[in-house]
């Protein structure tokens, strides 16, 4: 993906704060941080999305969370933390390479990362159920 600017961070093409690399991955801060310590996951290979993501990907990408998640807690003292991943514009996405925020949080930050919770009815959840399930 010659146009991909996550693409040319991870492979050391644009500089980046890097916080950590190896073969596969670049974790780097992220330019408009929610937090303290906001960092992105990204993997060297390009994929879009989770959709594209290859599985062992995806693993060795959440194994790297967790180390990543222990770093913050250490090093920045953080009193929670958020892994956030959006896939699709529907879902926020803004950058169309694969990536995992680890969002470092702070008693007090005045963020809000949440949802709006729904009121289904037992029906309505049953329904659903049955549609993934089928
Ligand atoms: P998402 O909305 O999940 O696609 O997240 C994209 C994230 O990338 C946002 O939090 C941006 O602040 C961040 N971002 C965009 N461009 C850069 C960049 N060049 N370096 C670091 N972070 C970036
Ligand atoms: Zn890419």
């Amino acid at each position: 993906m010659s146009d991909c600017i996550f693409c040319k961070i991870a492979k050391g093409e644009i500089p980046s704060k890097t916080l950590y690399e190896d073969e596969n991955f670049r974790v780097i801060l992220d330019l408009g941080p929610v937090a303290r310590g906001h960092a992105l996951i990204l993997p060297k290979e390009h994929a879009a999305n989770l959709f594209e993501l290859p599985e062992e990907t995806a693993a060795a990408a959440f194994v790297l969370a967790k180390k990543m998640a222990g770093i913050m807690r250490e090093k920045l003292k953080c009193d929670g933390l958020n892994l956030l991943q959006n896939n699709g514009e529907t879902a926020g996405q803004t950058v169309n390479h694969f990536h995992i925020h680890v969002i470092p949080r702070y008693q007090e930050d005045g963020q809000h990362i949440g949802f709006v919770p729904g009121e289904p009815s037992q029906e309505e959840l049953e329904e659903v159920r049955k549609e993934i399930t089928a």
